[in-house]
């Protein structure tokens, strides 16, 4: 789920969206097609070279993604809302994931992002974000030779050596719990296994990246927040929070943490990156940075291009004219075609992380399903060959791209186990509540 949805005003789903994406696909293929023909026979077998390889190492190493917004996708369908039966997996869906692409991309473990917007008014939640809970359980068990609920670092190895993809699930973000410990706790208990702290909303104990920052980073109940995240096995997500909850954060975590769905703000200059001055801070942490695909978070040209058409504004009518409007719209669009991201820019954002952070800091957090457009070359879940392959040649070595692929995030879900295994000896579950920390006015956050 990601900003470059709101501000184009496009959701994902909408069909001229999908019209653009195939377009995009067809002219790729094309212009594919004609490079091929006149690249020579020496490069050519480079390519397929790279992308066996890159398949017999994923293959080795089934990917964990961090981030894909299945959930929301079926919740939002045009055609069938919350339907879980009717959004076949197993048939080729309008969306980015569906088993035959799944397999084509060497899934082995998935964190379902359970999302609910921090813009909601017209009800708690909590209600939503339950329903997500609801849409993605239900969609894990209908499918159970395909699909197994993961709790556990345990429970992906388990899964996957059933031939069978882990499904974790993964909360965004901390608003869900209405300012409530006991109903993080519950949360957990329902399967989430990481929360991003916030979501694009600046809530009453954190500032959010997209938003108006109030508390210069973390409240004191939002440090308690982390702690009992720590103390329950939760991993803490620092995407979507500004850079002084991530910095607060690493402050105050006894876990290592994670960024399910973040770039590289040195690359591109999105809010929602991560500054260069966190990254170098991961090995300390002992985290993983899960690089994303989203295209204005990946490509400046996106960014900008995505700015003005949320700026955008219909000229000599009124608002309320809608046909003229769109019309209008429709023009601009035309006129000002968005520019697109590519998969080598994808490898830059990884290879920067990889030389900030370090190899066993990072790994993949595509974002799939939660975004309407997609980088040239990574259209699907059945892309992430592609990219290891490009990564090849690139001089990644074997080892760590199996520590990108699945190594590093398995490995910090097991030391936020470890942590909370030895946390819940000493330590009670938190009873202390945002009034008591941050003060009887805490919740009037403009
Ligand atoms: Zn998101």
């Amino acid at each position: 789920m990601n900003i470059g949805r709101n501000l184009s005003g496009v959701r994902c789903g909408d069909t001229t969206a999908r019209f653009r994406l195939c377009c995009s696909s067809l002219r790729l293929s094309l212009f594919l097609f004609t490079l091929f023909s006149l690249m020579p026979a020496s490069a050519m077998s480079q390519t397929d070279k790279s992308l066996d390889r890159a398949k017999a190492i994923i293959k080795a190493a089934p990917i964990i993604d961090g981030h894909n917004d299945l959930a929301w996708e079926i919740r939002t369908s045009k055609t069938a809302p919350f339907d879980v039966d009717a959004y076949d997996l197993r048939q080729t869906t309008p969306g980015h994931t569906d088993f035959a692409r799944l397999a084509a991309g060497g899934i082995g473990g998935q964190f379902w992002s359970i999302y609910v917007p921090g813009e909601v008014k017209d009800s708690g939640y909590a209600k939503i974000q339950l329903e997500e809970f609801d849409i993605a359980r239900r969609f894990i068990a209908k499918y159970p030779d395909k699909f197994t609920l993961a709790l556990t670092a345990a429970d992906i190895e388990a899964a996957n050596k059933a031939g069978r993809i882990a499904s974790l699930l993964g909360m965004e973000g901390g608003h869900a719990i209405e300012n409530s410990l006991g109903a993080l706790r519950m949360y957990y208990d329902l399967g989430a296994r990481y929360m991003t702290l916030t979501h694009n909303v600046t809530l009453d104990w954190a500032d959010a990246a997209l938003d108006k920052p109030v508390h210069s980073g973390l409240t004191a109940f939002g440090r308690e927040v982390v702690l009992e995240m720590n103390r329950l096995g939760m991993m803490v997500d620092l995407s979507h929070v500004s850079p002084g909850v991530m910095s607060d954060a690493l402050d105050v975590t006894q876990s290592p943490v994670i960024f399910s769905h973040s770039s590289a703000r040195a690359l591109v200059d999105f809010p929602r990156n991560i500054p260069d001055s966190i990254l170098a801070r991961m090995p300390k942490n002992g985290g993983v940075v899960m690089v994303t695909f989203v295209p204005a978070f990946v490509s400046t040209e996106v960014m900008q291009w995505e700015k003005k058409a949320g700026d955008w504004k219909p000229v000599g009518v009124a608002e309320t004219d809608t046909a003229a409007v769109k019309a209008q719209r429709e023009e601009w669009l035309k006129a000002n075609p968005s520019p697109k991201a590519t998969l080598s820019q994808v490898a830059d954002h990884i290879d920067h992380v990889k030389k900030v952070a370090g190899a066993d800091h990072v790994g993949i957090g595509s974002d799939f399903d939660g975004i309407d457009t997609t980088p040239t070359g990574l259209e699907d879940v059945s892309t992430f060959p592609a990219l290891f392959a490009e990564l090849i040649r690139r001089g990644w070595s074997d080892e760590d791209l199996k520590k990108l692929a699945r190594y590093n995030v398995l490995r910090v879900l097991k030391a936020n186990e470890q942590v909370a295994a030895q946390l819940q000896k000493t330590k009670r579950p938190s009873v202390q509540t945002i009034q008591q920390l941050d003060g009887a006015a805490a919740q009037a956050v403009p």
